[in-house]
C-alpha cells in the first residue's frame, strides 16, 4: 500500500484526547482509492486534506455515495487496538453498493487498508473510559457528468475521528404518522447518503414539538414501527424482546442491532423479530408487560427511549436500576476494551 505520512503529527497541538466533541478533529491520513475503466487502483494512505472536484461531479447532483459507520477501541490491558466487527461492515458496504449500481470494494482495499489505516492512526484512539476512535469509510460517484446513469468512475476514502464517550439521555420520541424514511423495495435498509438528508425536514418538525428524535413508521399506513432517528429499535417486555424484522427491506441492519440479538440469545432471553405494530406496544404499556425502549447504533451503543407519543397515547418509561439496556450495554463494552473474553470473534486487533 503506498503511504505518504504527513510531517509532524496535529497530535502534537492537542494536549488531550478526553472529551473529544464528536466529528471535530480527524486524524492525520485518510484512505484513498479510486476506480476508472473497470478496475479498483491500489488504496494510498495520504494526509488527511481536502479533495478537488469538478461542479459536475456525478455524486453532488444524484447522490450516488454510500458510507459505513464503525469504531476501535484501545485495550488498556495490552495497547492493542480492536475493531468491532470488520467484516460485518465490510459486507454491508457492498450490499449499499449493489443497490447504488456502483462497484463492490475488494477485501483487500476495504479490510486490509482499514486495518492498516487504524494500525497508522494508532495514536489517535483515545485510552479513556467510553472513548473510540470513529471510522467512516464512504463512496461516491466521481463522473464529470450530468447525464442520469451510473458513474464509470468512483472513489473510495475512510476517515478517522476520535470520539468521547457519548452519553445521551433518554430521548423522547414522537411516532411518525406523516412521513416516511423507508418503503419496500427503496434503499431504507442500505446507508445510502440521501437516506440521512431525507430524514432532517420531519426530524426537525418533531424538535418544534419537543421531541428528540422521530419514530419511523410503515410508508403505507404508518402503524407498523421501522426504526428511532438513524438507530434500530428494541422492545424489552416481561418475558420477550421485540425488534422489528428486517425482512420488509426498510430497516437497516444494524450491526449492534444483530449483536444485541446475538447476547440476548446467549443468556436465553426470548428475542422475536417480526412485524410490531404500534397497538402491540400500546397494550403492552397498558397492561404493564412493557419494561424499556431503547435505540442502537455504533455512534450510542444503546439509546433508551423515556417517552413515546403516538396519536392520542403517551408512553412514559422510567429509567431502572438494574435494567436489561444496562446489562446490555456493558456485555459490549467490555467485549470492545477487552476486559473479557472475545468468544464471538468480533473484534480484529491491530
Ligand atoms: C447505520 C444505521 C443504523 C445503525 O447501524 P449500526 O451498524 O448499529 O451502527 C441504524 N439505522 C440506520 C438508518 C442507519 O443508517
Amino acid at each position: 500500500m503506498k503511504t505518504t505520512l504527513i510531517a509532524v503529527s496535529k497530535l502534537k497541538k492537542i494536549t488531550s484526547l478526553e472529551n473529544v466533541p464528536f466529528g471535530s478533529d480527524y486524524t492525520d491520513h485518510m484512505l484513498q482509492a479510486t476506480y476508472e475503466n473497470g478496475k479498483w487502483g491500489e488504496a494510498q494512505i495520504m494526509p488527511y486534506g481536502t479533495l478537488e472536484l469538478f461542479p459536475s461531479t456525478s455524486a453532488l447532483h444524484y447522490g450516488q455515495a454510500i458510507f459505513e459507520g464503525m469504531k476501535a477501541f484501545k485495550n488498556r490491558h495490552n495497547d492493542k487496538v480492536g475493531i468491532f466487527r470488520l467484516n460485518e461492515h465490510f459486507e454491508r458496504m457492498n450490499r449499499s453498493a449493489e443497490r447504488l449500481q456502483m462497484p463492490t470494494i475488494p477485501k483487500e482495499i476495504f479490510v486490509e487498508g482499514l486495518k492498516a489505516f487504524v494500525a497508522l492512526e494508532r495514536n489517535w484512539v483515545p485510552d479513556f473510559a467510553g472513548h473510540s476512535l470513529y471510522l467512516r469509510p464512504f463512496m461516491f460517484a466521481d463522473d464529470i457528468f450530468l447525464g442520469v446513469r451510473p458513474s464509470n468512475s468512483y472513489r473510495f476514502l475512510i476517515i478517522a475521528s476520535p470520539a468521547s464517550a457519548y452519553y445521551s439521555r433518554p430521548i423522547k420520541v414522537l411516532v411518525e404518522s406523516s412521513y416516511s424514511r423507508a418503503a419496500s423495495g427503496g434503499v431504507g435498509n442500505v446507508k445510502a447518503a440521501g437516506n440521512y438528508a431525507a430524514s432532517l425536514f420531519p426530524t426537525q418538525l418533531a424538535s418544534k414539538q419537543g421531541y428528540d428524535q422521530v419514530l419511523w413508521t410503515d410508508a403505507e399506513k404508518h402503524e407498523e414501527v421501522q426504526e428511532v432517528g438513524t438507530m434500530n429499535i428494541f422492545f424489552v417486555f416481561k418475558n420477550k424482546v421485540l425488534t422489528p424484522t428486517t425482512d420488509n427491506g426498510t430497516i437497516l441492519q444494524g450491526v449492534t442491532r444483530k449483536s444485541i440479538i446475538h447476547l440476548l440469545k446467549q443468556k436465553d432471553i426470548t428475542v422475536e423479530e417480526g412485524n410490531i405494530s404500534m397497538n402491540t406496544i400500546i397494550e403492552g404499556y397498558k397492561n404493564g408487560q412493557l419494561l424499556e425502549v431503547f435505540g442502537t447504533g455504533t455512534a450510542v451503543v444503546i439509546n433508551l427511549v423515556s417517552e413515546l407519543k403516538y396519536k392520542n397515547e403517551l408512553i412514559k418509561l422510567n429509567e431502572m436500576p438494574n435494567s436489561l439496556s444496562a446489562e446490555l450495554k456493558t456485555m459490549l463494552t467490555d467485549i470492545r476494551y477487552g476486559n473479557v473474553e472475545d468468544t464471538n470473534n468480533w473484534m480484529t486487533w491491530v
